[in-house]
């Protein structure tokens, strides 16, 4: 099984983050102090596009991996592939990263196979090191590296848990919905969709995220709603602009969907 890494050079355009809190103080004195750090909270709140901004902020390689239950160490720690005749050692983006001093960034590590937290523990506490059992070494991280990863704490059923001893390996930061005017903000940044629409696309998604009696694995994302303002931006109705960003990608359920659909057209 192979690993879609992402390496991301710093880029030159910083990447649009709207700071919701002390997050990016935190960052920084994580990264400072060599601590590995794990952002913690539901889909769409903004993880993944603070860890950017943070790389880019301080002019940081970026190596993402979304971890799925296939990932595995030897996806992250690297292997020996056939070349030819030769067989050759190839260095995983785990290696690569704690080698050239980059920001890896484990998206959703509860989903992975539990050797990955293993291979991790080494790299988690002061030794930082990396052991590589199939080539027999131990690698010193560069002071430059840093781990992150991320987490959908499971406040509801369907996610994996993290052991308590391994989340105590890292410095954690909650994320969650931000407040509303920020949040319309975000929206109006993120798609120039008019700020009237952007307002009310909000109270939808706080009027959803309140309604726990539907019983929704996962409610209303930022990320929905950006989705959301996209298409009315682009033209797409409203209405029908909410059902296909918002509602249907919530629930299949059509009792659910049409009590949705009705609440969000009287709202937008
Ligand atoms: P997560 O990693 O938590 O699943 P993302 O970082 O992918 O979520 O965020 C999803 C989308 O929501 C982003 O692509 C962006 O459009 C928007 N978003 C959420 N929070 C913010 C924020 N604080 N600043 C800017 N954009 C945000």
């Amino acid at each position: 099984m192979t690993v879609q890494a992402e390496l991301i050079e710093p880029v030159k355009v910083a990447p649009y983050y709207k700071s919701t809190g002390k997050e990016v103080a935190v960052f920084e004195h994580a990264y400072k102090n060599l601590l590995p750090l794990l952002v913690k909270g539901p889909t769409g709140t903004g993880k993944s596009r603070f860890v950017e901004f943070m790389a880019f902020s301080l002019g940081k390689k970026l190596i993402t991996i979304s971890c799925h239950e296939e990932t595995s160490s030897t996806d992250l720690i690297g292997r020996y592939i056939i070349k030819g005749a030769e067989t050759v050692w190839v260095d995983g983006p785990l290696t690569v990263a704690v080698k050239e001093g980059a920001i890896i960034y484990l998206d959703e590590i509860a989903e992975a196979r539990p050797d990955v937290i293993v291979a991790i523990h080494s790299l988690t506490d002061h030794r930082r090191e990396l052991y590589i059992d199939k080539l027999g070494i131990i690698i010193k991280a560069h002071d430059g590296f840093m781990l992150v990863a991320s987490f959908n704490p499971g406040y509801q059923k369907g996610f994996k848990e993290l052991k308590p001893s391994t989340r105590q390996r890292f410095v954690a930061l909650s994320f969650q919905y931000p407040e509303p005017q920020i949040e319309i903000e975000i929206l109006v940044n993120e798609t120039n969709v008019d700020p009237s629409d952007a307002k009310k696309l909000v109270a939808i998604g706080n009027k959803i995220r309140n309604l726990t009696e539907l019983g929704l694995t996962e409610t209303v994302s930022t990320r929905l709603l950006v989705d959301a303002a996209k298409l009315i931006y682009s033209g797409l109705p409203k209405r029908l602009s909410t059902k296909v960003a918002i509602i249907e990608p919530l629930s299949d359920e059509p009792q659910i969907t049409e009590a949705l659909t009705d609440l969000c057209n009287l709202m937008i």
